[in-house]
């Protein structure tokens, strides 16, 4: 009998994995092969999660804490949530508008997956983070992207948002500070757009604070629903540990919501995972409730990286990079590399080309501009040491310097 060829679902024909993470594989493959590789891939804090946090996994483990929990998120979890958006946001959550899965990823599945019916529109400005427009399409929405470039600093303005609004317009999902390009909104910059959203009422407001505590030059990071309390009723707030508290691999995210969005989540979450990890769920109570003065210490050690990043990028001719509000990314324009011939006379027409020389020639694996929707850019990530950082700036302005 003849096996038959495995045929993928056609919702999810022209996705592929993550393309940071196809970019981190084949560096790591090169790795493996001898090169001296270094990876401003991945989004991932070089610090190791806090000694409490770890503590506080421990004696939950020692406590038999190794059971299933409540669907989405113990009591002691969410009360430590609903404490935290009061504290850092000025936000009051009760505990059946709070949500807990496994990773801001995960509630953003849920979230799509629990709202959009087939053709519902999704407005993203680009630059974006890669995963935003495939889960969409995952759950059957249709992304439409805005480009909004370096010369309105990767935000989305008011006229951009009313224009893209439609009969169809379910969500419109804001990153702030952006993974890939670092730029944040103020509270100026959210206000024109909350007031294009009290005029649209069908639509619902995504955001994405995962960055809230990594920002530079006295920054003010606020959120929409602080800003106007009417959109709270039609509004996702989502946050996770993952960053601030470098906690990647606990996968823990949460989300406060309206009631009823919270609920449907719950039915996704319910079918799909069940509770997220219990241990990584008693540690995140210890993250939430614990010490928070660490983090400002981070906060100086990444805006130094910043600050090497951004001042040697801008001395390479034909590269333009803007300083970021936050997060440890910059999204550097390209443009000036595009047309040229590398030593091995391949020329370059793409940021993609850009980006394989980088790797190939010069062994720095970054991410090309068009993974996030917005060309021509790379996204180098700086939440590796100094030491790597200051070495892989070296190689890539040495590079750069060879095309002709
Ligand atoms: N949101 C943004 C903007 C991110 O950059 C990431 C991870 O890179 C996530 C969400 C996902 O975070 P988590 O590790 O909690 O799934």
């Amino acid at each position: 009998i003849d096996a038959m060829s495995f045929r993928p679902a056609s919702r999810i024909a022209s996705i592929g994995v993550s393309k940071i993470l196809q970019i981190g594989a084949r560096a790591n493959a090169m790795k493996r092969e001898g090169f001296p590789v270094i990876i401003l891939g991945a989004g991932e804090p070089d610090f190791d999660t806090p000694d409490n946090v770890k503590e506080a996994a421990k004696a939950a483990i020692d406590r038999g804490e190794t059971k299933y929990t409540a669907l989405d998120g113990t009591p002691e979890l969410k009360k430590a949530i609903a404490a935290k958006f009061q504290r850092e946001n000025g936000v009051d959550y009760t505990l059946d508008e709070i949500t807990v899965a496994t990773g801001a990823k995960q509630i953003l599945f849920n979230a799509f997956m629990a709202s959009i019916d087939p053709g519902d529109e999704v407005i993203i400005p680009t630059p974006y983070w890669t995963s935003y427009s495939d889960i969409v399409e995952i759950c059957g929405g249709v992304p439409v992207l805005i480009p909004c470039d370096a010369e309105v600093g990767f935000r989305l303005r008011a006229d951009q948002l009313e224009k893209a609004i439609t009969p169809r317009t379910r969500w419109v999902l804001l990153n702030s500070p952006s993974n890939p390009s670092g730029a944040a909104y103020s509270e100026a910059d959210y206000r024109p757009l909350i007031e294009v959203l009290l005029h649209h009422r069908h639509v619902w407001l995504m955001v994405d604070d995962m960055y809230e505590h990594i920002v530079y030059d006295g920054f003010k990071f606020v959120t929409p629903v602080a800003i106007e309390p009417r959109l709270k009723e039609r509004t996702l707030t989502i946050n996770g540990v993952s960053k601030a508290y470098a906690m990647t691999g606990w996968r823990i995210g949460y989300a406060g919501g309206p009631k009823a969005l919270i609920k449907a989540m719950a039915v996704i979450q319910s079918q799909a995972t069940s509770c997220p990890c219990s241990v990584s769920q008693a540690a995140s109570v210890e993250a939430l409730n614990g010490p928070q003065d660490f983090l400002k210490g981070r906060q100086a050690s990444f805006k130094h990286r910043r600050d090497l990043v951004v001042s040697t990028l801008n001395a390479i001719p034909g590269i333009t990079c803007r300083a970021p509000e936050g997060a440890f990314y910059t999204f550097a324009g390209c443009g000036g590399v595009i047309g040229k011939t590398t030593p091995k006379g391949k020329r370059i027409e793409a940021d993609s080309d850009f980006t394989d020389y980088l790797l190939e020639d010069a062994h720095v694996a970054v991410v090309p501009g068009s993974a996030f929707g917005l060309s021509p850019y790379f996204r180098i990530s700086y939440a590796t040491s100094e030491t790597e950082l200051a070495e892989a700036l070296r190689r890539i302005s040495e590079a750069c310097s060879k095309l002709q």
